[in-house]
């Protein structure tokens, strides 16, 4: 995600240890702990601005989620939506890493699903370890999730999509939803993210699956 650099960035999350979390390889194991109960865990990798994440924490008061970025100048808006919502977002947390390092901050079977939405495409054959969906990848998040724990990804790339589906068909997990058109007919708990409202104005299908590791 582009976004112009914003100098005072830093100083915002570093005033912020509450939501952002700065050293979250010190709460690997203690997430439950961290939220204060032992409801579900849901992870967005690459949660961007955080409209996704915000949107499904305040509509999912008894699921926690935890928002992963790479950068100040991106992850900043999520923390801004947060300090402007009145009374917090209690059941969030935003972590400026990034997401090749999820073991360090999670142990097995910590986290109950793992969100994707519009993850960098990365079209060149050269690049496809950078995909959110690359074989490694899905190596990492059934290191976190329980046995059966799933992934649910969205994007308007039908590359992406494409190489997504072989890539975790060939990983061995079982795919349980997929939809060529998301906005044909909306469901109801849909939450849009920022790129998934721009490329739907612009009338471009949005790609969705839902995809489980083996039990
Ligand atoms: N999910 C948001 C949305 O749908 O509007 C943002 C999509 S944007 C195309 C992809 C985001 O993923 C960027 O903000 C990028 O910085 C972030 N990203 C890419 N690779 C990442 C990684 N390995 N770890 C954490 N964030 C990553």
């Amino acid at each position: 995600m582009r976004s112009r650099f914003k100098p005072w960035a830093a100083d915002l999350i570093d005033a912020h240890p509450e939501i952002i979390i700065p050293q979250p390889e010190t709460v690997k194991g203690k997430w439950h702990e961290e939220f204060g109960n032992d409801n579900p865990i849901h992870i967005e990798a690459g949660s961007g601005k955080g409209r996704f994440i915000l949107g499904m924490a305040k509509a999912n008061p008894h699921i926690n989620y935890i928002g992963i970025e790479l950068f100040d100048s991106v992850i900043v808006t999520g923390l801004q939506g947060v300090l402007d919502t009145p009374g917090g977002i209690p059941n969030l947390r935003l972590l400026r890493v990034n997401a090749q390092e999820i073991e360090s901050f999670f142990s097995a079977g910590e986290i109950d699903r793992v969100y994707l939405n519009f993850s960098d495409p990365w079209p060149k054959t050269r690049h496809a370890k950078r995909r959110l969906t690359h074989e490694s990848f899905l190596k990492l998040y059934e290191a976190i999730l329980p046995a059966g724990g799933e992934v649910h990804f969205k994007t308007d790339n039908r590359g992406l999509f494409e190489y997504s589906l072989i890539s975790i068909s060939e990983y061995g997990m079982l795919l349980k939803d997929v939809s060529l058109d998301l906005h044909a007919n909306e469901p109801e708990w849909n939450i849009m993210t920022e790129y998934e409202e721009k490329f739907s104005k612009k009338g471009q299908p949005i790609y969705r699956l839902e995809a489980k590791f083996q039990a």
